[in-house]
């Protein structure tokens, strides 16, 4: 926190000499980030706004001698050793399952990974929701293809560390945070189309920042409401594909179809489906009104998508409800939502630079007064996706 990345790098290659006494060949960095609208709709094969922020992962390395990869991490003050020959899960220094993931998924691929030294540090918060597992991923990655000269497209990279997280690490995740961890860029944001994977970046609105605010209550629902969205969605799908043709997925369903067929799921399901047909809309919309310069209509379409996964999706609670009105109450912030699974975790908004100051201060006070605990509120930029550092 507060340092450059300049300083976390020369950081990270001190700890690197510290453990292995000798100079690094390379710094790596993968972002973290933010999901600005496009909630749930990911597995509903909808689309995703993200974008990468200035919180990430940096990796320093070296090709080694033998058959191990012996990895530092930094945050937890651990050694972890990997055999190459024989990668496997582990319970302790569970961390460096998500490096083993990646390591296996290029074994898979037929590529090679020597093997080496590594020393990791990240400044992303652990399990706040801002995607710090995709960064340790797909800085892996990004290591080995350096150390290698290596190379491999960009896609490939990021459904290669998504593989690693689903069936190594065993964590169902979609493509976004690994994609946009891979292809982020500065400035800007990704409008993402989780089927198809195609994607187009557009400009965040000019002397903006995202905000951050994590409502500091533990997510114990999000799990297993979680699995009731997802089957509810796939009811929705199944009853209303004898409906209209050649549905495969909510992706397929349009606002109008909904209209016309909805009054045929249970009213449960209804609700579900109509957040997610809308949200779609919202993200193309919200699209539309960067490419426009519209940033009144962007902000618009972030509390709409914050109201509709509070009264449709029903993934909201108190802390996030509280923290993303006290958000809106301020003049310079364009719009606010939860982000993520939702039952508590982070809330995302876009903040004009000089309210910045008077959002950290009104939402800290509002938010402590009726929780009793201050929200941990982080301004961020929109960044590169991973690359070498030095
Ligand atoms: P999120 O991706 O939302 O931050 P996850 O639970 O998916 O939360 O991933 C968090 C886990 O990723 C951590 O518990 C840790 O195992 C691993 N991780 C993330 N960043 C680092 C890091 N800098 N060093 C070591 N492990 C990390
Ligand atoms: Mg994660």
């Amino acid at each position: 926190m507060g340092s450059s990345l300049e300083e976390r790098a020369r950081a990270i290659a001190d700890q690197f000499r510290g453990r292995f006494g000798r100079e690094p060949e390379v710094v790596v960095r993968a972002p973290g980030r933010v999901e600005l609208i496009g909630g749930h709709t990911d597995y509903n094969e909808g689309f995703v706004m993200p974008a990468a922020i200035d919180r990430d992962v940096l990796m320093a390395g070296a090709v080694a001698e033998g058959d191990t990869v012996r990895v530092w991490s930094v945050n937890f003050g651990e050694m972890s050793e990997i055999l190459l020959t024989d990668i496997r899960r582990v319970e302790e220094a569970s961390w460096s399952n998500y490096i083993r993931g990646v390591l296996d998924q290029f074994h898979r691929a037929g590529r090679v990974t020597p093997p080496m030294e590594v020393a990791v540090e990240g400044n992303i918060p652990l399990g706040s929701g801002l995607s710090s597992s995709a960064a340790l991923e797909v800085a892996t990655a990004c290591l080995i293809l350096k150390l290698t000269d290596g190379d491999m497209d960009g896609r490939e990279m990021a459904l290669l560390c998504q593989r690693a997280e689903n069936e190594f690490v065993g964590v169902n995740c979609g493509i976004m945070d690994q994609f946009i961890a891979v292809l982020g860029q500065a400035g800007k944001t990704m409008f993402l189309d989780c089927r198809t994977l195609d994607h187009q970046f557009a400009n965040l609105p000019r002397g903006t920042r995202i905000v951050v605010a994590d409502s500091k209550k533990p997510r114990t629902l999000a799990g297993s409401e979680y699995n009731v969205r997802r089957a509810q969605c796939e009811e929705a799908v199944s009853i209303l594909r004898k409906h209209i043709n050649g549905i495969r997925a909510l992706r397929d369903v349009s606002v109008e179809d909904l209209e016309r067929h909805g009054g045929k799921l249970p009213d449960v399901v209804r609700k579900r489906a109509r957040h997610v047909v809308h949200e779609n809309e919202r993200v193309l919309q919200a699209l539309r009104a960067l490419n426009a310069g519209d940033e009144a209509e962007f902000g618009n379409l972030l509390n709409q998508s914050h109201a509709s996964a509070r009264d449709l999706y029903e993934i909201s609670c108190d802390e996030m409800n509280w923290l993303q009105e006290a958000a809106v109450s301020v003049p310079g912030c364009l719009g606010s939502r939860l982000m993520g699974g939702g039952f508590g975790g982070c809330t995302v908004s876009v903040v004009r630079d000089e309210a910045v100051d008077e959002f950290r201060a009104v939402v800290s006070e509002r938010y402590a007064r009726k929780a009793g605990i201050e929200p941990e509120i982080s301004v961020l930029n929109a960044s590169d996706g991973a690359g070498q550092v030095s």
